[in-house]
């Protein structure tokens, strides 16, 4: 069984850093880095490496399905693999993870961003995640942040709205559809998260999984992977603010950082605008819970949102001004 295996991982060198393995195209990280101008260095000899320039760190493990990005962990569609004592990285995540976030300037004509809609998770007969020992309930949490961020992204300027401003229930694609009905040039889901084991904690947010990529929930393909959604147009985008909305989330909570993770959420799936969906925290933590539940630190998760949203419009700007000159 272990000869089979290994004959199933078939490495095939196509042209100049280009491999196949497992079947798909792979790069060497040393090829990665020269493409983005950056230096590689062991951190383990054969397990694990550093991408570095000036600004930014990439690190990659062997057989890991996450790089850490300026430290944020950022999940890949297919594990970091090796190829005679050297680490690759799938072609696949080299264009819908890497580039996206490090060289922007290539996602094509940077997007508007003035019609923000958020979207507060459940609501009505759905309450959502729950702790009934902290009284929490998800549909009101998200409502309540939504509403904070609603004003400060407003006194930033922006024309925003939610889907839902009370205790309604709305179905998962009508969310999308009213931000499609009003022409949103961005798009956030707020969630809150909720395991029976208590002990976990932290901070993702997910961008809709690349077009023939597992999502991060999932080992393998999918038949639908394979599909083409509406959310996948604006796919670039919507990882690059993703990155931004966790980095800010992570810096400023100081809670675990979980991510920036993908998934085929249905909110995200018929969207014509870029659009992320946040995991604020797990009601289900002690102590996270207890800050999910204070006013205090809801403020401060609508204050990093905004930040975050905030350097994705910088980022644009700076795009738009390159290609007016
Ligand atoms: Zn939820």
């Amino acid at each position: 069984m272990k000869f089979l295996h290994c004959i199933l991982w078939i490495i095939l060198p196509l042209s100049a850093g280009a491999l196949t393995i497992n079947g798909l195209p792979y790069l060497e990280a040393n090829e990665v880095a020269g493409r983005l101008g950056m230096k590689t260095s062991w951190i383990e000899r054969g397990k694990r490496i550093r991408l570095e320039s000036q600004w930014t760190r990439m690190e990659f493990e062997l057989n890991k399905r996450e790089m850490v990005l300026n430290g944020t962990p950022v999940h890949l569609g297919f594990p970091v693999a090796e190829h005679r004592g050297r680490l690759c990285i799938s072609e696949s995540d080299y264009s819908n993870q890497i580039q996206p976030i490090l060289t922007p300037q290539l996602n094509g004509n940077p997007p508007g961003l003035r019609r923000i809609v958020i979207d507060p998770g459940h609501g009505g007969k759905d309450p959502g995640a729950q702790n009934p020992s902290l009284g929490l309930r998800e549909k009101a949490l998200t409502l309540d942040l939504a509403k904070r961020l609603q004003r400060l992204l407003q006194a930033n300027g922006f024309e925003v709205s939610l889907t839902r401003s009370d205790d309604t229930f709305i179905e998962l694609d009508e969310r999308s559809a009213i931000a499609n009905r009003r022409g949103a040039d961005l798009f956030v889901s707020i969630h809150f998260n909720a395991l029976e084991r208590s002990s976990v904690s932290g901070v993702e947010t997910y961008a809709f999984t690349p077009f023939k990529q597992p999502s991060s929930a999932r080992a393998d393909l999918h038949e639908s992977d394979l599909r083409n959604y509406a959310g996948q147009q604006d796919g670039p985008w919507s990882t690059l603010l993703a990155y931004y909305v966790q980095r800010s989330l992570a810096d400023s909570l100081g809670s675990s950082d979980r991510g920036l993770k993908r998934a085929r959420f249905t909110v995200l799936r018929d969207l014509r605008m870029p659009g992320i969906l946040v995991e604020g925290g797990f009601v289900t933590h002690p102590r996270e819970g207890s800050n999910i539940g204070s006013a205090a630190y809801r403020d401060k998760m609508a204050r990093a949102l905004t930040e975050g949203i905030l350097l994705y419009q910088k980022t644009l700007s700076r795009l738009e001004g390159t290609a007016a000159r």
